[in-house]
């Protein structure tokens, strides 16, 4: 366990913004987080668990204890016919999972390639990309419970997967700390290539295999998403809007062009990218805070932008969507 005070937080969150925290601990194991919340040491409150910080909008210095769980490991635990259990744990960089489930014939999580951040986040967000969710291929989730340091395990259907959410993210948040994440997946490769233009253009340099449809993807996301390496930004900084078939199609009439996909829900999915586009808002800068010049669902952070600000533009984007299309754009990144 290391324990750093009063620390700066860029390196630590994707939009770099330089904020501190009080205290920040990183811990390597179960052991160690039972030890903090079973009382063994006293920490300042609030906790706030991170990963890579990809998913994170600092508004200002965080008066509490970061918690970043550092739990290493990738192991196969089952095989089941064609079905393979595979755990990592919450440190785990998720791409650096994915890439190791491609390089060993793993099926299951290559369309979710390229996405920063932690495995550990990954039942949180439920992240998705290329028409793949994390809660498809998730078979259980363990962790660690703030308040006492105990153990539990969540099997899927007990972690309220939905777009972009999970229990964790809604009434459990903060009250569990994810350890570890094991994953159902395939010896046998199921291309899932429906998404867009993805099947064009997987066959269109090789075969379905895996690696193929992983560096696809890579090259898709690199194309297209601002490298939080050279440009900081948290990706999407919206959701997509889920409105009524009858509003899509009312919209789609007033604004030809509009993107509108069938959602699951039986409700439909509108390009939030789209919306803010049409309201002028892309490649638009204010001080060092910015809508990205590819991609308007994407603010980032041209240097010294504070938290504040980039938040103040993601208020403005969203009224005048809202004032524009009478919708009201809900935040993918989360304001701490
Ligand atoms: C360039 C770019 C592209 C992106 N593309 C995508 C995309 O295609 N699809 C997508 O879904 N997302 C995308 N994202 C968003 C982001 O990568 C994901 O949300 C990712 O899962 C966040 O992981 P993280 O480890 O950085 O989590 P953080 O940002 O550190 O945390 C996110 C949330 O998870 C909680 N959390 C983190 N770790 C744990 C843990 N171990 N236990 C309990 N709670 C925890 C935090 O408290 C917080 O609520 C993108 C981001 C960037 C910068």
């Amino acid at each position: 366990m290391r324990i750093l005070k009063n620390t700066s937080l860029k390196p630590y969150n994707t939009f770099r913004i330089d904020c501190s925290a009080r205290t920040l601990i990183r811990v390597k194991s179960i052991k160690e987080c039972g030890l903090l919340f079973g009382g063994g040491l006293k920490f300042s409150k609030p906790l706030l668990i991170i990963g890579g910080g990809s998913n994170l909008l600092f508004s200002g210095d965080f008066n509490g204890t970061i918690l970043k769980p550092e739990f290493t490991g990738i192991a196969v635990e089952e095989l089941d016919g064609n079905d393979v259990i595979v755990s990592a744990g919450a440190g785990v960089n998720w791409d650096g999972f994915v890439e190791w489930c491609v390089n060993g014939g793993i099926s299951g999580v290559e369309n979710l390639s390229g996405i920063p951040g932690s495995t550990g986040a990954a039942p949180v967000q439920n992240i998705g990309a290329y028409g793949v969710e994390a809660g498809d291929v998730i078979e259980k989730v363990v962790a660690v419970n703030t308040t006492d340091g105990s153990k539990r395990v969540f099997r899927n259907e007990e972690c309220g997967f939905a777009y972009r959410a999970s229990i964790f993210k809604g009434p459990e948040k903060g009250n569990y700390l994810i350890a570890r994440v094991f994953f159902r997946l395939s010896m046998k490769n199921k291309p899932n290539l429906d998404y867009g233009s993805l099947r064009e253009e997987v066959m269109r340099t090789g075969k379905p295999t895996l690696k193929n449809i992983r560096e696809t993807i890579l090259r898709f996301r690199q194309s297209k998403l601002p490298d939080p390496s050279v440009i900081g930004n948290a990706g999407s900084f919206f959701k997509n809007p889920l409105v009524s078939k009858m509003q899509a199609e009312k919209l789609s009439i007033k604004y030809p062009g509009l993107p509108v996909y069938n959602d699951l829900s039986g409700r439909s999915k509108i390009a939030a990218g789209w919306l803010i586009e049409h309201c002028g808002w892309k490649g638009k800068r204010v001080g060092d805070a910015g809508v990205h010049e590819k991609q308007a669902l994407v603010l980032v952070n041209y240097g010294y932008a504070s938290g504040k600000e980039i938040f103040e533009l993601s208020e403005e984007i969203r009224l005048s969507v809202l004032k524009e299309f009478r919708i009201g754009l809900e935040r993918e990144v989360e304001l701490i």
